[in-house]
């Protein structure tokens, strides 16, 4: 069976055909087909030795963590909900089953207090650029057929489902907001946000100013490329709004538009990230997604001005890792929708599809107005 994996030696990417078939474990597992896996920001990383690791002892890890797949064959137990041929996703994160880790007893091992846990293709597990996989139905989820074109896109969207769900979450410290929603559904409700920011118009930033057009917010989208272009076009076609910001600072982009509720950070670079500050407003939430290097990403700002400002406007500041199952259910109900809404624009999101014999090119370089680049696992026949 071929993988693409990351190989301990040499520390470089490499196209495998040894890798051992895997075979139904557990009652409850599930013999999957993968068909496509998305290239991140992460896996680049992973293969520029910038983030990730293998696990001890491990001659090679599979890269990838943005599947999408076919059931092959499914366990005595997952039988009753999963049938040959169900196309579905499986999550990142697996729980480090610690007792003193409550988070991850409760299905939430995105927020794991122990750092024991592993991440599939990230971090001490085998991910899914290879032609099988077998996984336990507690950490898959099942898809529509018709997003048979878009399920590759469920996981960079469940980043942005938990990185605002967490932010509707703060915000029931605002009476208001609970009283939006007469039947308490608070938790689900997006109508405080009023006006969104998102910072950064690569996968997650996309993703995130879909789902705030979804919620009906309105979304202004920043990136330093020149307004025209390939991104900025598409941002136009679902009806946010595209800023140049090498043109306009986002604190003017804020003094133009409004007080911003939300800001989505997705850029990963600390100091656009920090900057953003500058544009959020009263009671705003300001969520950051990007995970830059440990190392470099100085600079100076007036502490003393944003200190105030985030007393006086009761700010928060969230960081927002990874997302548990929970949040995959809440991407496939919003990615149906998404697709119905605005089919053609969501197709513009995967610009590259590459067969795995690309696997250099593919993880070592990013075309310019690439959003998602996608490797076929399972050719579709
Ligand atoms: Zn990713
Ligand atoms: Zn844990």
């Amino acid at each position: 069976m071929r993988a693409i994996a990351l190989d301990r030696t040499s520390a470089k990417p490499v196209l495998r055909d040894d890798v051992a078939e895997p075979h139904l474990g557990a009652p409850d597992d599930l013999l999957i087909k993968v068909l496509e896996v998305g290239i991140c920001g992460t896996d680049r990383a992973i293969v520029r030795g910038e983030a990730g690791e293998l696990a001890p002892g491990a001659d090679y890890q599979i890269l990838g963590h943005e599947m999408l797949g076919e059931v092959v064959e499914a366990g005595p137990t997952a039988a009753s909900d999963y049938a040959t041929g169900d196309l579905v996703v499986c999550t990142v994160r697996r729980p480090c089953r610690l007792p003193e880790c409550p988070t991850c007893a409760h299905g939430e091992s995105d927020m794991c207090y122990t750092g024991k846990f592993t991440e599939r293709g990230i971090f001490h597990a085998h991910g899914y650029m290879t032609s099988r996989v077998v996984e336990s139905t507690e950490f898959t989820v099942k898809l529509p057929p018709e997003l048979r074109p878009f399920g590759v896109l469920i996981e960079p969207t469940t980043v942005v489902e938990k990185a605002i769900l967490e932010s509707v979450r703060v915000q029931h410290r605002l009476d208001w907001v609970h009283h939006l929603n007469e039947e308490g559904a608070i938790a689900e409700d997006w109508r405080f946000v009023r006006r969104a920011m998102v910072a950064g118009a690569g996968p997650i930033g996309m993703m995130a100013a879909f789902l705030l057009r979804l919620h009906d917010v309105e979304t202004h989208v920043t990136d330093v490329v020149p307004a025209g272009g390939y991104k900025a076009a598409l941002v136009d076609s679902i009806g946010a709004r595209y800023w140049n910001v090498a043109e306009t600072p986002v604190a003017e982009v804020a003094r133009q538009t409004g007080n911003i509720d939300l800001i989505v950070e997705a850029t990963g670079i600390a100091p656009v990230a920090y900057e953003l500050l500058t544009a959020l407003g009263v009671n705003g939430v300001l969520v950051f997604t990007g995970v830059p290097g440990d190392r470099g990403g100085e600079f100076q700002f007036q502490g003393g001005h944003l200190m105030r400002q985030q007393v006086l406007w009761n700010q928060v500041v969230i960081g927002s890792v990874n997302a548990n199952r929970s949040y995959f259910l809440h991407a496939v109900k919003d990615l149906g929708e998404i697709a119905r809404r605005w089919p053609d624009a969501l197709a513009k999101v995967i610009t590259a599809h590459h067969p795995m014999e690309n696997f250099e090119t593919a993880l070592t370089t990013q075309p310019k107005d690439e959003v998602k680049a996608v490797f076929d696992i399972t050719p579709s026949s």
